[in-house]
């Protein structure tokens, strides 16, 4: 008895059709992370049906293996620059880089020597977040030296939010002001700045592309609103076996819960190996029907318990560890982290049901 990881890719085509409702620009999908954990090769082909033509991974690895499920004339991008040795690879499979460094745009245009069309490309500013991105400096470089990018053909120009999550951080409107003069040096490139969060923040920050990844998949990533988005994973357990346990009756590793009344106990066949994350101990919650049920003890590797005393379970009932009413985002506020990293932690041991396909 397996837990059950149901992925509803209607509700994230719904999703993708939402954000590019409010859109001013085209609205492409960031799939990296093989979508957030929820399956690329599924959840980018629903995307395409949806209209979506343009997909970001992080790897060239990531691309290459989700062109087999998006041939042309889909686009796929890799978010993390352009390796040494790497240019072939991406012509081979009509891969397009995001050039962050000034040694990957070296290599992207010698690569582009060798042929008669220009090389399309991203080129990716950083503006404050001292990640990845050609710096101002580099940037004024590539502007004032057309040399630099012979054979390639700028298609975007980007940047990334430092605390779009926040609409009333002064950096975000910093971050567009910079981001645009920048852009301005590349006039017939497109401007992309905006993911999930930063299409909250107006229409002005929309520009010619967005990026979402997270809202696709359900998260809420600008706290301060009400969610709009569909849920679209639901995470469901069957409990194994129920133990009454007396007053003082430890429960998991350590016994770090003790029964303060005659309690009963669920074990549920999902671990911190399997993305309940161990910082969950204690803290997390389940739901019965609908009803929240805590987690006690400490999470293991394979198995998790849960207080059902007050809910009328039995052996072979399932717990909700995901769904509309607990979500990735609710998890994560009880394990300390974002939904991004309960989603990409959820792990391969779950048996996976797509819905809407
Ligand atoms: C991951 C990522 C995104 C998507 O971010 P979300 O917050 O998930 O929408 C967009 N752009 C870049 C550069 C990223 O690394």
């Amino acid at each position: 008895m397996t837990a059950l990881l149901e992925i509803d890719l209607a509700a994230i085509a719904a999703n993708w059709r939402y954000l590019a409702g409010m859109n001013r620009g085209e609205t492409a999908a960031v799939v990296k992370a093989d979508a957030y954990g929820l399956g690329a090769a599924r959840v980018a082909p629903a995307l395409a049906q949806a209209g979506c033509g343009i997909f970001f991974t992080a790897h060239l690895a990531e691309a290459v293996a989700l062109r087999e499920a998006l041939p042309p004339p889909a686009r796929i991008l890799t978010l993390n620059g352009l390796a040494p040795h790497a240019a072939a690879e991406f012509l081979r499979h009509r891969i397009t880089p995001v050039l962050a460094t000034l040694e990957d745009v070296a290599r992207w245009r010698r690569a582009a020597r060798s042929g008669e069309r220009p090389l399309p490309a991203f080129l990716h500013f950083d503006t404050g977040m001292n990640r990845l991105g050609l710096g101002a400096r580099e940037a004024a470089a590539l502007r004032d030296d057309p040399a630099l990018l012979e054979g390639i053909g700028v298609a975007a120009v980007m940047s990334h939010f430092i605390a779009a999550e926040a609409p009333e951080d002064p950096r975000n409107a910093r971050q567009l002001e910079d981001f645009l003069a920048l852009a301005a040096g590349f006039p017939g490139a497109r401007r992309s700045l905006a993911n999930s969060p930063g299409m909250f923040l107006g229409p002005e920050f929309h520009l010619d592309l967005t990026r979402p990844g997270a809202a696709l998949y359900g998260l809420n990533t600008s706290p301060a609103q009400p969610a709009p988005m569909a849920p679209a994973v639901r995470l469901s357990a069957p409990i194994l076996q129920i133990h009454d346990v007396p007053p003082g009756g430890e429960v998991g590793y350590g016994g770090s819960w003790r029964a303060a009344r005659p309690s009963r106990i669920a074990t549920i066949g999902a671990g911190y190996a399997d993305g309940l994350h161990r910082a969950l101990s204690n803290q997390g919650h389940a739901c019965f029907d609908d009803t929240p049920v805590p987690l006690v003890g400490r999470v293991s590797m394979d198995l998790a318990m849960f207080d059902v005393t007050d809910v009328p379970a039995n052996p072979g009932d399932t717990l909700v560890l995901l769904g509309a009413r607990h979500g990735a985002d609710e998890l994560a506020r009880e394990a300390g982290t974002i939904g991004y990293e309960i989603l990409t932690s959820l792990g391969r041991r779950y048996q996976r049901r797509y819905l809407g396909a």
